[in-house]
């Protein structure tokens, strides 16, 4: 057996889970492959971006060497007929221009005719490492066509292009060449990189040979990128250390989607749960109820309000509550029937014990004076015999009725003890009281003028009376009992009745006379 908490507990681990799993599997198989992907395209085209950049960076400097070598002047220095074209063309200015850091003219010899180094200030002449590397340049140098490349020289990086010095218009003869160096530093791919938008740092020589080569397509997303540029020979000529604008790439759990997993989970099960509450709460105070009321045996009708309103709680308050005022309706009305004489229709043996019972208390606790009244009529079977059961018993009613009605007050009553006997708790204070009352019950029965025609008490139906007295009663009841109060009643019925019927006897229960001592009275002293 489950409570309902329990049930939603599951339901709702349940739900996580799968929601947990389902995510999860989105995740993995379907949002991160996809944004994985796309990351990985960012930094791709980052790199062919870089690569880009840097062949553009080796084609202008090819282009300006290209320029200067195909200019004539350039080719009669290098003949050896215009000495101060180098003073004249490789200022400072035309430095600043292309952004260069060396010119070196050689002879068709690879004789260094001149050498130019530029750091910012002024033209010096060619530094050792450059004049020795020049010396020693490899043949692809010295060709008949321009060329370029990154070259490490004394753990500096350098772009030279080298073009053979021609006249304007012709490939031949070569009368030397042109190299045009750059320096590669961070300064040189700071300005590339904002041309590029990207960020990127240099990487200081040497170059590990198993460098990563940058023109390989990449397949994997990383924050930032060792890459480098590989030359004829497949050694790494320059490399740089990028940093891609996207970072390491998605996250396959970033705590963004563990949040998202959070409120998904548990918005709905605090949502449930006051919801739930809403519905527990009044179905666990209508059990209670219903609980209490089985074990009193007792209904009661169930008066929880919810703070919300809700309509189906209600119509089952609502039908419950209707259920139990039909039941209580029934119930006053057996308790009525069953305290009720059928045939005379007012209240029974039954009703009369309670009631009995019930004054015979207040007399313990009280002070009063109250008579109990037996009226049994007289010669009732010969009535019977003569006039019919069915007459008999119209004449039971209309004498219960009388009675009954004498019994006014609201602690007074009148009921069927049995047969043609009746019972009756009536107030009595006194001895005045108590002749009223004997003439008002003889009277009530005279006057109905029932004829009977074989009584030998008279012409019409009468009855005998016996009366017992308490007066003022008391804690000194409790010696006696009720049952003595009856029989003393009895007692004077019975004198009544062979006093010659149609009159009425009396005996007094006090605290002063015991009831043993008490005479039977045909009427009460008045000094009582
Ligand atoms: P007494 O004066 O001594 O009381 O004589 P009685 O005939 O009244 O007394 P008895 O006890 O001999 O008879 C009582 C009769 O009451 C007997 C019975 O037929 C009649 N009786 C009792 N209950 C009913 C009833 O419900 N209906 C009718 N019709 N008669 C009843
Ligand atoms: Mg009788
Ligand atoms: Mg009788």
């Amino acid at each position: 057996m489950f409570t309902i908490r329990q049930l939603y507990t599951v339901i709702a681990v349940i739900y996580t889970l799968l929601l947990l799993v389902g995510i999860i599997t989105m995740r993995v198989l379907w949002f991160f492959p996809a944004e994985y992907d796309d990351a990985l395209a960012v930094q791709q085209s980052e790199v062919n971006g870089l690569i880009s950049a840097l062949a553009l960076k080796r084609n202008q400097l090819e282009a300006v060497t290209q320029d200067y070598a195909a200019w004539d002047d350039t080719f009669e220095y290098a003949a050896g007929d215009n000495p101060e074209y180098t003073d004249e063309n490789f200022i400072t200015d035309t430095f600043d221009a292309q952004s260069l850091n060396a010119v070196v003219i050689v002879n068709p010899d690879s004789d260094i005719l001149y050498g130019g180094f530029y750091a910012g200030e002024d033209i010096h002449a060619l530094p050792d490492e450059l004049a020795e590397w020049t010396r020693l340049a490899s043949n692809e140098f010295f060709s008949n066509q321009v060329t370029s490349g990154f070259q490490t020289i004394n753990e500096r990086i350098y772009l030279i292009a080298s073009s053979p010095i021609t006249p304007t218009g012709e490939s031949n003869p070569i009368g030397g060449w042109l190299l045009f160096m750059q320096a590669i530093d961070n300064n040189y791919l700071t300005v590339l990189a904002e041309v590029a938008r990207l960020n990127m740092t240099l990487k200081i020589p040497p170059y590990s040979v198993d460098s990563v080569n940058l023109k390989m397509p990449i397949n994997e997303v990383m924050a930032i990128r060792q890459g480098c540029l590989f030359d004829d020979m497949k050694h790494p000529s320059l490399c740089v250390n990028l940093r891609h604008s996207n970072g390491s790439g998605p996250q396959m759990f970033s705590s963004r989607l563990l949040l998202t997993l959070l409120i998904f989970s548990l918005i709905p099960a605090a949502l449930f749960l006051t919801l739930l509450n809403l519905l527990i709460d009044p179905i666990s105070k209508a059990t209670k109820l219903l609980e209490r009321s089985n074990s009193d045996h007792t209904l009661h009708p169930i008066l929880y309000t919810t703070p919300v309103r809700i309509l189906e709680l209600r119509q089952l308050r609502n039908a419950y509550n209707e259920l139990v005022h039909t039941i209580r309706q029934q119930q006053a009305r057996l308790e009525q029937l069953s305290n009720t004489d059928r045939l005379t229709n007012i209240p029974n043996r039954r009703a009369f014990d309670e009631a009995l019972e019930t004054s015979w208390r207040r007399m313990l606790r009280h002070s009063h004076s109250v008579a109990l009244v037996l009226v049994d009529i007289d010669y009732f079977k010969r009535f019977n015999d003569h006039y019919g059961h069915q007459t008999g018993d119209m004449a039971l009613h209309q004498v219960a009725q009388a009675l009954h009605a004498c019994a006014r007050r609201a602690d007074e009553m009148a009921s069927r003890f049995g047969g043609e006997e009746f019972a009756l708790i009536l107030l009595a204070d006194d001895a005045r009281s108590l002749d009223a009352i004997r003439t008002r019950l003889h009277t009530a029965i005279s006057n109905l003028h029932i004829p009977h025609g074989y009584s030998a008490a008279g012409k019409e139906l009468t009855v005998s009376i016996g009366i017992a007295w308490v007066k003022d009663s008391g804690q000194w009841l409790e010696s006696i009992g009720k049952e003595e109060w009856l029989r003393a009643a009895d007692t004077a019925l019975y004198e009544a009745k062979a006093a010659g019927r149609n009159t009425s006897m009396l005996q007094v229960l006090s605290e002063e006379i015991p009831l043993t001592e008490s005479p039977v009275l045909s009427r009460l002293p008045d000094s009582l």
